[in-house]
């Protein structure tokens, strides 16, 4: 029978969670084999251990900018902190699914582009039915195993984990890029009490390439890893709920009506280690891929309620899908003038 032990730290007070006479790397083993027998395409661990001044620095310094434009939650304090999330967290288990499709957008200025994240089922669903699994399997091994998942929905700065957990590294246009998959992955983390041996933090591979700097229509890669959302079309056609977008964008959709891929299709990562994922449920929608902005700029609501079941595209209101697909037909015509 397999013993556990109750470890409590003398400082802090913390209780830390270990098997008795098995070294945390037998445990991170069978941890990373259930993770991947679920299907995750990369798992990796990271210890909790101390605070990471450099990229707390960096969310704060971002925020200050006014960089996260009215996306709140991002200076959500918990997000700088995970003990706020968790009080006695040691490890995060972070894991990554890669989601790439390979069908091609045609060509032609009639069409709207759709992000290809969004364009089979929604990650939310997929991710979180695994990471489920995968945390009741965790807390099933001891009762005093604490388990906690996440897949781009709490306070937790999940690009950071993940490079600290050896899945990629944060990039220039500020994508986590692996070197299997390149940027075309959802990430997801378990917190846990339970110590596990920690991977290594994956280097950085952008070197001198400025592709996505140059490629990006809006400018909103203002320096080498910071994004600024008040200028990036990914955040105005997802996250903006005004009546019309803004100058600084509107002219310069180039057909993205729901999230924008330039910054990661330029990314030699990307066009050289992209693999089709075999995760059946990316598979995209019919009418995704090659949708027509007149259709869409005049969709209505019951047609946008079937169109897009199920779908992470549910976010953007068929308001917002509207004035998107319209802003994009109007710049098409001024463009001509
Ligand atoms: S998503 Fe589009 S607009 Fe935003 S940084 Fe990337 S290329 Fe620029
Ligand atoms: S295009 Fe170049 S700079 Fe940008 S993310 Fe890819 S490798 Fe990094």
């Amino acid at each position: 029978m397999t013993e556990w032990c109750k470890i409590e730290e003398p400082e802090s007070g913390q209780i830390k969670i270990r098997q008795m006479n098995r070294s945390p790397g037998t445990n991170t083993t069978e941890v990373k084999k259930k993770a991947l027998e679920l299907g995750f395409h990369k798992v990796g661990i990271a210890a909790v251990d101390r605070e990471d001044v450099t990229q707390t620095q960096r969310l704060q310094a971002w925020l200050a900018l006014g960089y996260g434009a009215d996306m709140e939650w991002m200076a959500n304090p918990k997000r700088q902190d995970i003990r706020q999330v968790m009080p006695e967290v040691q490890t995060i288990i972070s894991v990554a699914l890669n989601y790439y499709t390979p069908q091609k957008r045609p060509e032609g200025t009639e069409y709207a582009k759709i992000s290809r994240y969004a364009w089979g089922r929604d990650y939310h669903k997929v991710m979180h039915k695994k990471l489920k699994t995968l945390t009741t399997w965790l807390q099933g091994l001891h009762e005093g195993i604490q388990a906690r998942y996440y897949a781009d929905t709490g306070p937790v700065q999940d690009k950071v984990w993940a490079q600290k957990a050896g899945i990629g590294w944060i990039a220039k246009n500020g994508n986590v890029i692996t070197r299997e998959y390149g940027s075309w992955v959802f990430l997801g983390e378990v917190l846990t009490n339970l110590q596990l041996e920690s991977d290594r933090p994956h280097t950085e591979h952008c070197g001198s390439c400025t592709r996505c700097m140059e490629a990006c229509p809006t400018g909103a890669i203002t320096d080498p890893f910071v994004v600024d959302a008040n200028r990036c079309i990914a955040y105005h056609t997802i996250e903006n709920r005004d009546e019309e977008l803004p100058e600084t964008v509107a002219p310069h959709l180039q057909g993205w009506v729901a999230g924008c891929d330039i910054c990661q299709e330029v990314c030699p990562w990307n066009q050289r280690f992209a693999k089709e994922t075999d995760v059946a449920e990316f598979e995209p929608y019919a009418g995704n891929v090659a949708p027509k902005l007149v259709e869409l700029a005049q969709i209505s609501d019951q047609e946008w309620d079937r169109q897009f079941p199920a779908s992470a595209l549910r976010r953007i209101k068929p308001d917002m899908l509207r004035r998107n697909a319209r802003a994009n037909l109007n710049a098409f015509h001024q463009g001509k003038e």
